[in-house]
């Protein structure tokens, strides 16, 4: 939004803003800030900062917390949801002694990944567009399941119980997509989402009623730089958290918040350009697709377990890659088949406009690391020609889960856990170091914060296996 400091003071005075709001997002993609008087908004802390801890937020050691924010003059707003007026700044993060931008601060890693791409030649420029799925649930208890918009759900069988009434239109289980009111009760919340978004400079292409129903969502933006694409990913998680929030109802994006029900996923399409040309098109490809579109692909896949502990980072990610719910769950490409990895839509034909969508990513990533990950596995298949096709991965435009298992299994699969993600992780990780964009400290870290969220979770029984094994 700014350029220069004295803009920002400029604005901070002729529109009466009393409080300036420092924003920035731990190593699992959380976002935590301070708030400060607009008062305190002067030239020195552009340079000095406000201080934090950075143990408490998992980027630093505790022996070495130290760590201040300098706002991202270019990242303002003001808070749509703070009764006095804010101006909000998604920070960068700096070393407290020594000024210099912190290494591992997740939007300086996906500067540096941006970075790297331009050091190839191959392009200047990468475009993404992140879809959000997302729940809107009336009541969460975690004692007593959840309550989805007017109708409650049994998390261990997966009943629907038209608990408070819905006046006899009700959006049947899997019967969501695209469905329209009186079924859909949250039409009206989804446009102050994406109204609100639009006031903040989000730009919103489209929302809906997504299959899993009722109470599925789906907002998608165009596509984007991929540092804004990341910043407005923060963004549309708390607009929509916070418009819910309002309306008594609550958003979650976790990857598999119902058994038997669709899952959240965070689609990307990805574009690499170079001097405003679209280099994944091909007029003469019949998909369209130029050979560099094809080689990213293939580094994409074969890096695709490894990455997946970026993209799908959390225990909950691998309930969500099942057969049957249109989230893949094999390392394939396919023109339309929506249990593809990789999906090239094929309305998508306009020479800006062509792109694939690589599906297995949900919102539980960090989508700083997310799309350094896969720009760099996709980077790397293009200076190492990965053939997607040699390599077995497609295309293929059959339903798989047609198949038989033999057949299926001639087909590399996803990782089907974290700790498998995470041992992938450990063993291919090279294509990350290039250009230091990643750093062997930081995966080393995030291996071991991610495996003991595993552990954590193995160590404590499942009510679903109480039902199993109590009675043995
Ligand atoms: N919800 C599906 C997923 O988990 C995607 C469904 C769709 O967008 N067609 O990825
Ligand atoms: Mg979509
Ligand atoms: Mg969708
Ligand atoms: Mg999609």
């Amino acid at each position: 939004m700014f350029t220069d400091f004295t803009e920002a003071s400029t604005f901070v005075s002729d529109n009466g803003i009393r409080l300036v709001d420092l924003k920035f997002s731990d190593l699992w993609g959380r976002w935590h800030h301070v708030t400060i008087s607009a008062k305190e908004f002067t030239p020195s802390l552009m340079n000095t900062g406000v201080g934090f801890d950075g143990s408490s937020v998992g980027l630093k050691s505790v022996k070495s917390g130290d760590m201040a924010l300098i706002p991202d003059l270019g990242t303002a707003f003001v808070d749509p949801f703070s009764e006095i007026p804010t101006l909000s700044f998604l920070c960068n993060t700096i070393e407290a002694d020594t000024k210099v931008l912190f290494h591992s601060d997740p939007r300086e890693i996906n500067r540096r990944a941006e970075a790297y791409l331009l050091s190839t030649g191959l392009a200047d420029e990468s475009r993404w567009g992140p879809e959000f799925e997302f729940y809107v649930f009336n009541d969460v208890s975690f004692e007593n399941g959840i309550n989805i918009a007017s109708y409650s759900v049994d998390s261990v069988e997966g009943n629907w119980h038209n608990a408070q009434g819905g006046h006899g239109h009700f959006i049947p289980i899997h019967g969501g997509y695209h469905a329209i009111p009186p079924k859909d009760q949250l039409h009206n919340i989804r446009s102050k989402m994406a109204i609100t978004l639009e006031e903040i400079g989000v730009p919103v292409k489209y929302h809906h009623h997504e299959v899993g129903g009722p109470g599925q969502c789906e907002i998608e933006t165009p596509l984007m730089g991929m540092l804004s694409a990341c910043d407005a990913s923060m963004l549309v998680k708390y607009v929509t958290k916070m418009v819910a929030h309002d309306e008594g109802q609550t958003v979650t994006f976790l990857p598999k918040p119902l058994y038997g029900e669709a899952g959240n996923g965070m689609h990307f399409h990805q574009q690499l350009f170079l001097e405003g040309k679209n280099q994944f098109y091909d007029p003469k490809s019949p998909i369209l697709l130029s050979q560099m579109a094809l080689y990213y692909i293939g580094g994409l896949l074969k890096h695709a377990p490894a990455v997946l502990a970026f993209t799908n980072p959390s225990t909950n990610s691998y309930r969500r890659l099942v057969p049957g719910f249109e989230a893949p769950v094999n390392a394939f490409f396919s023109m339309g088949n929506r249990s593809a990895a990789i999906r090239i839509p094929k309305y998508a034909t306009e020479p800006e406009k062509v792109r694939f969508e690589f599906r297995p990513p949900d919102a539980t990533c960090n989508p700083y690391l997310a799309t350094a990950a896969m720009l760099m596995a996709g980077v790397d298949g293009i200076l190492n020609k990965i053939d997607p096709t040699a390599e077995g991965f497609g295309p293929i435009d059959e339903n798989i889960f047609s198949w038989t298992p033999e057949r299926r299994a001639t087909i590399k699969s996803l990782p089907t856990s974290l700790e498998e993600a995470l041992k992938a992780l450990d063993a291919d990780h090279q294509f990350l170091l290039k250009g230091q964009v990643f750093s062997e400290e930081l995966i080393a870290s995030w291996i071991q914060a991610k495996t003991n969220e595993d552990y954590q979770l193995r160590a404590r029984p499942h009510p679903y296996e109480i039902e199993l094994y109590f009675d043995l």
